[in-house]
Parts: structure tokens; sequence; C-alpha cells
């Protein structure tokens, strides 16, 4: 018998319309209070079962694992990541010889709140974002090895910067199978080093393989600005497409090898390209104007949470504003939000502000988004965190 949450009167609505979380606002009463990662049913205010999830002290007190009232057990998880998996079958990224790094599990998006797992070539790694997946990550890994029929050669738990800290929880990241620390994987034919242990989030932002490509038919005999470029994914692309010329610019020195390194792995030593570590933002504005054709902007997510939603607008305003001045007429802009904060609304609002700024013609060309991998769970729109704009502007 789990404890139980008991929610305050017409506080179910909105898990009547299935989303998965509950904020702690919303809870009346507990019949015993739970400890963090606990599972726990959650009753309506009349005491009826309505879902059951992981309890976690904070604003989100509970991550809806299921709507049923079902064991949540080995074969439950089991089910769950074997559904996550066949997905990526459908999707033709299981055995795929172009493209081995994907996204298996995706959070609420794989009806797994607070789990994500990524597959590099061989390795899978995990990061919990929450107690209750950091609780399950042994079990996850006894199941991704069924799945994946013993042919993984490393599981690496990364859960340390995700998973919430408490005195209870000493977390480390650690190898759960094997130990490699790095591999070449390949994102339609190009090769990327992945490096999960050093890298930012899981090694590699495999969120931009889609739009990677779309950038490939844009950068013929060009001139390529890739901002905020970590490990060089764009980059590599616009060389792939036929650029002329590519910089590359990051503030972080250690993204900057790391781009070199890809830039190498692909097209050897002698390639138009040239990396600065440097602030986007000023390098932006100390370029030259109409020099270059296409321009790329990725920044890390401006806005974590709401509280930071002005600032990040205006930061989204200052940044497009930059680049759609510089670039040459006709010339390509791929502009990107990665903060889930940051609606589709107020990021087009913010590219609009900044286009009217310049005075210059821009017209939208494609509206990206996260590829098929990063599903977003319709009754969770949160999910879809990814935004894209390629402008074209006169
Ligand atoms: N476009 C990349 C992902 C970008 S992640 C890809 O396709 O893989 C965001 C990157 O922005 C990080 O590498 C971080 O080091 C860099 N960054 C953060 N602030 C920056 C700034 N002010 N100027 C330049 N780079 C910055």
């Amino acid at each position: 018998m789990h404890k139980q949450i008991i929610l305050k009167p017409k506080r179910d609505e909105s898990l009547k319309r299935f989303h998965p979380w509950i904020f702690s606002g919303a809870i009346a009463k507990y019949t015993e209070k739970p400890t963090d990662g606990e599972i726990v049913d959650v009753l309506t205010n009349d005491k009826l079962f309505i879902a059951r999830g992981h309890y976690q002290t904070g604003s989100i007190a509970c991550r809806i694992i299921t709507f049923e009232n079902e064991e949540i057990d080995e074969k439950f998880w089991f089910k769950r990541i074997s559904n996550a998996y066949k997905l990526r079958e459908k999707l033709g990224l299981v055995k795929n010889e172009q493209t081995t790094a994907y996204r298996l599990i995706h959070g609420e998006g794989d009806m797994l709140p607070g789990l994500i797992v990524d597959i590099y070539g061989q390795t899978a790694v995990i990061q919990a974002h929450s107690a209750g997946m950091l609780y399950e990550r042994k079990m996850i890994c006894e199941i991704l090895n069924k799945i994946y029929d013993s042919k993984l050669t490393a599981i690496y738990d990364k859960s340390s910067a995700t998973a919430p800290i408490n005195p209870d929880t000493n977390v480390v990241d650690e190898y759960l199978l094997g130990n490699k620390k790095e591999d070449i994987v390949l994102e339609y034919g190009n090769k990327f080093l992945v490096n999960w242990e050093e890298g930012q989030k899981t090694g590699f932002f495999l969120d931009q393989r889609e739009n990677r490509k779309i950038l490939e038919q844009y950068t013929e005999k060009s001139h390529v600005l890739n901002t905020f470029c970590y490990t060089g994914g764009f980059s590599v692309s616009a060389l792939r497409g036929g650029a002329n010329l590519v910089h590359s610019v990051d503030s972080s020195q250690k993204a900057i090898e790391l781009t070199q390194k890809n830039i190498e792995l692909n097209f050897g030593k002698n390639v138009n390209h040239q990396t600065f570590a440097d602030d986007a933002f000023s390098f932006i504005r100390n370029a030259e104007n109409n020099f270059y054709d296409v321009i790329i902007l990725d920044p890390p997510a401006f806005a974590k949470h709401n509280s930071a939603l002005k600032n990040a607008i205006q930061a989204y305003k200052r940044l497009n504003a930059a680049a759609i001045a510089k670039i040459k007429p006709n010339g390509i802009l791929f502009t990107f939000s990665c903060s889930q904060a940051v609606d589709k609304t107020s990021f087009r609002n913010a590219v609009f502000s900044a286009a009217a700024i310049c005075k210059r013609n821009v017209r939208i060309l494609h509206q990206l988004t996260q590829p098929a991998d990063h599903p977003v769970n319709i009754y969770h729109p949160e999910g879809e965190y990814l935004k894209g704009l390629v402008l074209y502007v006169e």
C-alpha cells in the first residue's frame, strides 16, 4: 500500500487532462508524509484514485507515472522502456548505419517523467531528473541490457548535475556497465566525437539533428557564422553543404577544441574553417557588415525559470537584432531558443521585434522544432522546448 496524496477540491482538473505533474500547492494533505523518490497514490479530494507517481519535495511535488491503478514493478518499467525503444525502431534510428546516436527516452514525452536516456553507438547515458528515477537507475540499466540484447558496452549514469540534491542523495556520476568514456558517433554520416563524462548534458545536442540537415541545403559557396557552436555540429553541416568559409564561435575554450576536433575528423586540417573563443554577442557586434550569407544562433536556455522570462526575451531580441543587422542581403538566419519557459509565440515576437528594429524585410522559411526521438506528450505541451526559425533576410 502506497502513501497517499489527497488533492485540494478541484485541483484534480489537470490530472483529468492527463498532465503529468502535481504542484505542491494542489495538495490538501498526505496520509503520511512520503520521502523523496517514493511512489505515491494520488487521490481526489473525495478520495478517489486518480494517478500514481514519484513524490519529490519542491514545486513539482509529484511526477505521474501512470493514471491506471497498476503495479509499478520491473514488468511495468520494462514495458515502458520497450515502448520507447519500439518508437525509435519505427523512426529508423535503432539499426541505422548513417546515424548512430539518438535519444531513447525523453522524459514526459515517453511517459517516463524525470528520465533521459541517450544512445551513443553502443553506450547508453542515463540522466535522472528526479529522485524517483535516480533510485530506479540500476533496474533501468538491467532493462536496457535486456532490450539491447547485451550489446551495450557501456552504461553511464550522469545524474549528479540533474538529480535533485538532498542530504540523503549523494549523487555521483558512475558507470553501471563498462567504462568507455568517449566514442565517435555518426549523424547522417557526419562524424562526431562524444565524451559523455566531460561534455555538456549527456555529451552532444542530439536535438538539432534534423535542423543541421536542413542547414546543409543553404550553405553552398557561402560564408557561414555558427555562434554558440559547442561541438561544432552546425559547422560540420555547413561545410558538408559546400560552404566556402565557416567561422565557429563559443565562449568556452573546451567547446572550441571539440569543434576543431570534429571538423578535422570530417574534413582534415586544410579546410576553410576558423574557431573563435569569444562571446557571441560581441563577436557579432564587431563582425564586418554584409560578410556572412548564413548565421546560426543557438544559444543556451536564457530562461531556465519563468522568473527570468523578461530578461530572456530581451536577450533573444538583442541577439537576433545584431545578427539581422549584420547579415548579407538575401541572407539566411537560423535562430533558436531552447528555453522551455519561452513559448513559441514569445520567441517569434522577440525575433519579430528584432527584425523591425533593423528595418529589413524578413520572411519565415521554416519553423523548426526538436526531432521525433524527442517526442512531445500532447498532455504536456511544455515538453516542446526547442523552437527555431529559418529566416530569409532581404
Ligand atoms: N549549437 C550547439 C549547441 C549549443 S549549446 C550544437 O548544435 O551542438 C550552447 C553553447 O553556448 C555552449 O557550448 C556554451 O559554451 C555556449 N555559450 C554560452 N554563452 C555564450 C556566449 N555568451 N557566447 C558564446 N558562446 C556561449
